[in-house]
């Protein structure tokens, strides 16, 4: 099998393990990344609570403060972003996300982690051909000052800024065009930070409760408490992290140009919903 344009469907070439805790709940959880046949997606399982399947997609979005996770019936699974990201940016259109407990494990609070589990697995090509969703209209969002915007383009095309009154942030800015290799390299590494001064109030609302130096950049008044950054613009390298994982809510990857100014997971979901309930500005393409 050929694939010179990325146009066929992939999945993974074999079931892998891997174990972690939940940024959270705190809790152990054991995930296990299953190939799944081609038209299948990206779908969720609880394996404490018989297989049942949650597909990654934006109706089953439930809670986007902090980190984005899915329900169905009642059932949770929580954090899901980082993997998802991993799986979009590899290009894997289908895959059976089992999941030991109500999180998925947070790694080091990167997407480094699923990146390697995906890769020892081996990427499978399949024999069906790979949809795409091809904006055809501009598409705008915006809550106070924060905004996003898709206007058509060629390939996945991301633009993100930031502004934290912080002096290892003030103004970041960060340009991604999508691709596995500059994922590999530019993104996967960026980890998910928060600031210590609200790690108290967040505990007390039951979350970060895994959260630790670990798995998270952790910003002081002045800098941070981990020994070091792995770039001076992890913060925003971070978010496109998190915009990639989420957007692939849309069930097929997006065919756009996006830019991001102080976004986070609540308008990357309002973004994506304004796209899927305006059906006159897309077109679902193969390649
Ligand atoms: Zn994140």
């Amino acid at each position: 099998m050929e694939n010179k344009n990325g146009s066929k469907q992939r999945t993974i070439a074999n079931a892998v393990e891997m174990e972690g805790i939940g940024l959270h709940t705190g809790f152990p959880s054991r995930m296990r990344l299953v190939p799944a046949p081609p038209g299948t997606g990206i779908v969720f399982r609880r394996s404490d609570l018989k297989y049942f399947a949650i597909p990654a997609l934006r109706p089953y979005v439930a809670k986007v403060s902090y980190a984005t996770s899915l329900m169905k019936q009642g059932v949770l699974i929580a954090t899901v972003e980082h993997v998802l990201s991993a799986i979009a940016a590899l290009e894997i259109d289908n895959l059976y996300v089992e999941v030991s407990t109500m999180e998925v494990p947070i790694g080091d609070g990167s997407a480094r982690v699923f990146v390697e589990s995906l890769e020892s697995a081996g990427i499978l090509e399949q024999d069906e051909p790979r949809q795409f969703l091809r904006l055809l209209q501009p598409v705008r969002v915006a809550s106070g000052d924060k905004w996003m915007e898709a206007v058509p383009g060629e390939g996945a095309q991301f633009h993100y800024s930031i502004e934290f009154p912080h002096p290892l942030i003030r103004y970041q800015e960060f340009s991604f065009r999508a691709e596995p290799e500059s994922y590999k390299r530019e993104i996967a590494p960026a980890r998910t930070f928060g600031f210590a001064e609200e790690v108290q109030a967040m505990r007390q609302a039951g979350l970060a409760r895994g959260g630790s130096l670990e798995n998270a950049v952790v910003l002081s008044k002045e800098g941070v408490l981990n020994p070091s950054l792995r770039y001076p613009d992890e913060f925003v390298r971070h978010k496109v992290l998190d915009l990639i994982g989420d957007l692939s809510m849309l069930g097929r990857p997006l065919i756009a140009s996006i830019r991001a100014h102080r976004a986070g997971h609540a308008l990357h979901y309002s973004l994506c919903s304004q796209i899927l309930k305006n059906p006159e500005c897309y077109a679902v393409a193969t390649a």
